[in-house]
Parts: C-alpha cells; sequence; structure tokens
C-alpha cells in the first residue's frame, strides 16, 4: 500500500479534497499520513480513515516526509517553496501533487485536469515525471466548459471576464466577506423599519459604515460587501496584466500542449460571492458553427457540463454561484451569436473553484497514481 502524506487538508481546498475522497471510498486503497504546520502532536480524531498515521506529525520533518511515496499539498505556495526543492535536492523520488501555483511554472511539472490532458499526464508519468500541479482555479473551470471547442480545434482567441468568489482567496478572505456582512447588517434592521428613512438615505448610512476607520478589510484592503475588486493577484511587469489574468493564456497552453499560443486575456474580478467562481467570454471561432452545434459538441465533451437553456428562468435559477456551490456540475449558459462578427459567440459559465477548480485534479491524479 502506497505512502500517502496530505499537507494542507485542514484548509478549504484540502478540506474538500478530504471529503471527496472519503466519498469515493479512496482512503480504502492507501496508506495516509496527516501533516500540519500548526498543530502537530495533536490526535487526529474525526477522520473516519482506517489506515492512518493517529497523530499528526511535523509538516517541516523532512525525514518523514522523505519516507512517503507520494505528497498531496493543499498547504499554498509558501509551504511548497520551503519543502519541494529541498526534498528533492535530498534525494527524495516520490510524486508531489500540489494545489499551489507556483510550480507551475517548472519544466518537469505537468498541470493536471485529467477530462482535458489525461493522454499527456500518462505519456509524462511514463517518461518519469513525477511533479503534477493542478491548475488555476478560473483556467480548469473554463477548459471543464469549453473543453469540447478546445478539443476540436475551433477556437481563434477568447476574451473573459471573471466573477470570482471570496473562498478563491483562501480561508481569511471568506471570513472577512462574512465580517463585512455581519458588520453592515447589524445596523439594517432599525434602518429598514423606519418607514420615514429615504431608501438612498439608508444606501448612504450603510456606505459611511463601509468606508469608516473600523470597517474589516485587512485582507481585501477595501470593502468587498457592495462592491467589486477589479484586480486578482500582483502586477506583471510591463504588462498591465495581473499574474490572475496571465494565467489563463499561460496555463490553458501548457495544459493543452499546444503548438501554437490560443491567445487567451481579460479581466479578472473579486465579487462579494462566498463560493463559486463565474466567467463571461466572448469567443471568436474558426468556423461559422450554428448555436445548435456549439450546443452539442460542448455538451458532449464531458459529463459534468451542464447546459442552460438562454432563457430568463432557467438562467436565474441554475446559472448562479449559489446553484452551482458544492456541486462538480460546470454550469454553461448565455449561448449566443454577438453583433460583433459571424463568428464570435458568447457564453457564462459558473463552476465550484473548490471542487474542479481545486482539489478534484488533485484527487483524480493520485487515483491515477495507486
Ligand atoms: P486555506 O483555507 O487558507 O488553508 C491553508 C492552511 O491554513 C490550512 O491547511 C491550515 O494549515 C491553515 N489554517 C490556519 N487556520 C485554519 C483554520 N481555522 N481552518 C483551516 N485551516 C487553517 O487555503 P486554501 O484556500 O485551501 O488554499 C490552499 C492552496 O490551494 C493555495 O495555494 C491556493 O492558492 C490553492 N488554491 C486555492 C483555491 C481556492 O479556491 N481557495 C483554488 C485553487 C487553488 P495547518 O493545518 O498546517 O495549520
Amino acid at each position: 500500500m502506497k505512502k500517502v502524506g496530505f499537507v494542507g487538508w485542514r484548509g478549504m481546498v484540502g478540506s474538500v479534497l478530504i471529503n471527496r475522497m472519503l466519498k469515493k471510498k479512496d482512503f480504502n486503497n492507501i496508506h495516509a499520513i496527516f501533516f500540519t504546520t500548526s498543530q502537530y502532536g495533536k490526535l487526529i480524531s474525526n477522520l473516519n480513515i482506517k489506515n492512518k498515521s493517529k497523530k499528526l506529525e511535523n509538516a517541516y520533518n523532512f525525514e518523514k516526509l522523505f519516507e512517503l511515496d507520494i505528497i498531496i499539498t493543499c498547504q499554498g505556495s509558501q509551504y511548497t517553496n520551503r519543502v519541494y526543492f529541498k526534498l528533492r535536492k535530498m534525494g527524495w523520488q516520490g510524486y508531489w501533487i500540489d494545489a499551489a501555483a507556483n510550480l507551475r511554472t517548472l519544466d518537469n511539472a505537468i498541470i493536471v485536469l485529467d477530462p482535458i490532458n489525461l493522454e499527456y499526464i500518462q505519456q509524462k508519468i511514463n517518461m518519469g515525471i513525477k511533479t503534477f500541479i493542478g491548475g488555476n482555479c478560473t483556467v480548469s473551470l473554463m477548459l471543464m466548459a469549453l473543453g469540447g471547442l478546445f478539443k476540436n480545434n475551433l477556437i481563434d482567441w477568447i476574451s473573459v471576464s471573471t466573477y470570482q468568489a471570496a473562498s478563491g482567496a483562501g480561508s481569511k478572505f471568506m471570513k472577512e466577506l462574512i465580517c463585512q456582512i455581519q458588520y453592515v447588517y447589524k445596523n439594517i434592521p432599525s434602518l429598514i423599519k423606519n418607514s420615514s428613512i429615504n431608501i438612498l438615505d439608508i444606501e448612504q448610512e450603510i456606505s459611511k459604515q463601509i468606508n469608516s476607520s473600523n470597517f474589516p478589510k485587512n485582507n481585501f484592503h477595501v470593502p468587498l460587501i457592495n462592491s467589486l475588486i477589479p484586480w486578482i493577484d500582483k502586477k506583471i511587469d510591463n504588462s498591465g496584466q495581473t499574474k490572475e489574468e496571465w494565467k489563463g493564456q499561460f496555463e490553458t497552453n501548457k495544459i493543452l500542449n499546444t503548438n501554437k499560443i490560443i491567445p487567451i486575456d481579460g479581466i479578472c474580478v473579486r465579487v462579494a460571492t462566498l463560493r463559486s467562481h463565474s466567467q463571461s467570454f466572448t469567443i471568436k471561432l474558426n468556423k461559422d458553427l450554428s448555436i445548435d452545434n456549439i450546443t452539442n459538441i460542448l455538451n458532449s465533451h464531458n459529463k459534468w457540463v451542464k447546459i442552460i437553456p438562454n432563457n430568463f428562468n432557467d438562467t436565474i435559477n441554475f446559472l448562479t454561484p449559489s446553484f452551482i456551490s458544492g456541486k462538480l456540475d460546470i454550469a454553461i449558459g448565455r449561448i449566443k451569436k454577438l453583433n460583433i462578427d459571424k463568428n464570435c459567440f458568447s457564453i457564462f459559465s459558473v463552476g465550484d473553484q473548490l471542487l474542479w477548480g481545486a482539489s478534484e485534479p488533485l484527487r483524480r491524479m493520485l487515483k491515477l497514481l495507486i
């Protein structure tokens, strides 16, 4: 039985991964050892897994890590930077599976999303590659949504606007959005009940609260509630792009192993949603296809795609983060031709960034290895 170490399993991506593995009974075929950067020595009492270590191990204990066949980490880039290179330098030959972004650019690291690049992953396993990284959440969700168009080489270019949930930035950010909601909410009941107050006075009062010095914004720096943030991650030198926007083209082409770069660019925006990312695509195809044709191509690519008819009722009920959160479904709707050009059309998609956007590709990679 392979010895598999889990790091970062308490976090959002990690806990979604563990729940999926429990549901799919993946723990039956491995010996699981759980690590932590902050709570080592504690007993693991809340996980109902037969073949597991009894206590939490120190995630910086290199001797323990060295004994493992596979390490799967959802701890974040800082941890990866501190551990990965040192462990490899020590001669560790095991498989490293990671949710963090920093190894994705390495030549000998493969970005994994098996419904899209299974053959490529298998080829690289056979070649002895040992480092497999989950893709950026919006990239993986885009590929899952538009897989059929990519597979049939139909795409000339894509322009995208994202609507990314607070949880995409990590648990601290998600908590801060909830604190922002709470901060505003506590003053609302008295305002709403007072029929003599004009609605715009209420709006002004809320704006005043949001801009007060006590408002919780250590992580986002600004209010996300009643607002949005059209900037995600750091600036890329001179291009005007953010790192999140840069990943769209780089990671997509790396996952697809394209000979000729498919141009992808746009603006990534953080919105006041708790979970699940949405994306609005303008797509230029290299062929004039009917909407029915496009819909069939998208629908037949993978079983998680759910086509939402382009009407008011279906759209507001099923093409939303609140409907999709917690599901593996990739909802795709608003498919229509655009006036801009006969080969240009729009698509709106929603997917849970903690499932297909983060943990599910890692879980499936682990399964491929065991
Ligand atoms: P996270 O929820 O912030 O968790 C990271 C670590 O924080 C945990 O493993 C845990 O480590 C520690 N932690 C401290 N206090 C905690 C608490 N109260 N509850 C749970 N954990 C706590 O991070 P994440 O969002 O899962 O992201 C992990 C990695 O996945 C990052 O590299 C991120 O970029 C990547 N990723 C995230 C998403 C997403 O949607 N969030 C999507 C794709 C990729 P210890 O047990 O060691 O203390």
